[in-house]
Parts: C-alpha cells; structure tokens; sequence
C-alpha cells in the first residue's frame, strides 16, 4: 500500500482504469480504497465511468456514504456498498463492485462459483449470493441506502467475493492491488467454469488445501499482474 494519499490516489486511479482496460468494468461498476489515516472514510470517484476517472474526480466519503466537506458532485447511487462493507470488515482497504457477465449466470443459478484453477483460489472459502428480495421485496435491484448496503456486507460475511442476485458482484481485498486482482480472476474463473460445465462430465475443482497452498504462493507474486496492467492501462504521462 503507498504510503501517501497522493500515492494512493494514483493507485485508485490507476484501478479504475485497470478494470476498465480489463474489461471487468463498462460503463458501470466501481472501486474504492480506504481513507489511509482515516478508516473511517473511504476514496471513490464521483459518478463516472471507470475509463474517464482522474484524480480530480475522487471524492471522500464517511462509513454512512455522505460525502465529506459539502462536495456537491454526484455520487454513485450505489456507494453504500462501500460504506457498509469497510464498517464490517476492518481487514478490507478496498472493493470493487462490477457486472461482468460471466459471473451473472451465478448468480442466478443454484451452482455454486467454486475455484477451477488456482488462479481463483481465493474463492475457496465460498461464495455467498446476496438475495435483496430477501428483506427489500420488489427493487431494482441496486444498492441505494445504507440498509441494503448492510445487508448486502452481511452476506459477505468473511469472504473474499458476493455474487449480487440479477446484478453482478463485489469482491474485498487488503489493496487496491489484491481487490482489482480478485476482480479480475473471479469473473475469469466464471467463464472457465461455465465452460468446464457445458463440456458435460465431472468437473474437479481446486481441493481446499490446494486452494489454501496458492493463495500463500500469491501474496508473493500479486504485484507482478498489478506492474503490468498499470504500464499497460494507466501509463504516467
Ligand atoms: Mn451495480
């Protein structure tokens, strides 16, 4: 994690247009880092596609969503997602929220999205799909108040990704690095999954000590991907 604000900044920045560059985020979906020396505040871009953001545009925000300081701008109306998830996990410096429509079919379906590779062994512990019909009835479908938003980090309880019910998905990381990572390789290992189903036999996925034994391995090679994509995507002028 950068060590200043403007570091950061840079990094969220750099998220914004990685998600975007991968095709993880379109016109929608967002991604949001943790106040560095407030953890009650959180980094998010005003209401603007992931491809178009600048430091300019990043706003502060309290664990309720309100914007910090009387910034007028618009907000995503879906921020409380944000909000609610770091007020539950202190572990989480930063979520990402998308619609990739690999990972949709899961969460429609009573399949569960398991691991198919080690990539994606993050998934391993489970991946909970979030119902708002459950407590909000008759929606549509997105996240706009501080309940839902709760709701929504409940399901998520201790895991790294929820699927969003007829929405798409969020995934929680300890970097902004580990987030748009887990992002990426979540709506991945959807479409290998997916694919590894039609074929029609058995399908085997990671055993939970394989998935265990990665995920060590990837905490020391995360930053190899996040090098590439940020000279790729978001190289400075
Ligand atoms: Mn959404």
């Amino acid at each position: 994690m950068p060590n200043t604000p403007a570091e950061l900044i840079d990094d969220l920045v750099a998220a914004n247009r990685i998600l975007a560059g991968l095709g993880v985020v379109d016109g929608f979906g967002h991604v949001s880092v943790r106040h560095p020396d407030h953890p009650d505040r959180y980094l998010l871009s005003r209401s603007l596609a992931p491809e178009q953001v600048s430091a300019a545009d990043i706003m502060v925000f309290d664990l309720r969503s309100s914007a910090l300081g009387g910034d007028p701008r618009t907000p995503y109306l879906e921020r409380f997602i944000h909000g609610e998830i770091y007020a539950r996990r202190p572990d989480v410096q930063s979520v990402v929220h998308s619609h990739a429509a690999a990972v949709v079919p899961f969460a429609a379906s009573t399949v569960p999205l398991r691991p198919i590779y080690h990539m994606s062994a993050f998934l391993r512990t489970g991946v909970p799909v979030f119902e708002i019909r459950e407590k909000f009835g008759m929606t549509d479908m997105l996240i706009r108040t501080n309940a839902q938003g709760a709701a929504l980090a409940e399901k998520l309880g201790d895991q790294a990704a929820v699927l969003m019910r007829g929405h798409g998905y969020c995934v929680v990381g300890s970097s902004i690095p580990e987030a748009v990572f887990r992002a990426y390789y979540a709506q991945l290992n959807a479409d290998l999954q997916q694919r590894a189903i039609a074929l029609g036999g058995g399908v085997i996925y990671l055993d939970d000590e394989e998935a265990a034994k990665y995920d060590e391995t990837n905490r020391g090679v995360l930053n190899r991907p996040w090098t590439l994509w940020k000279a790729r995507f978001a190289p400075r002028a």
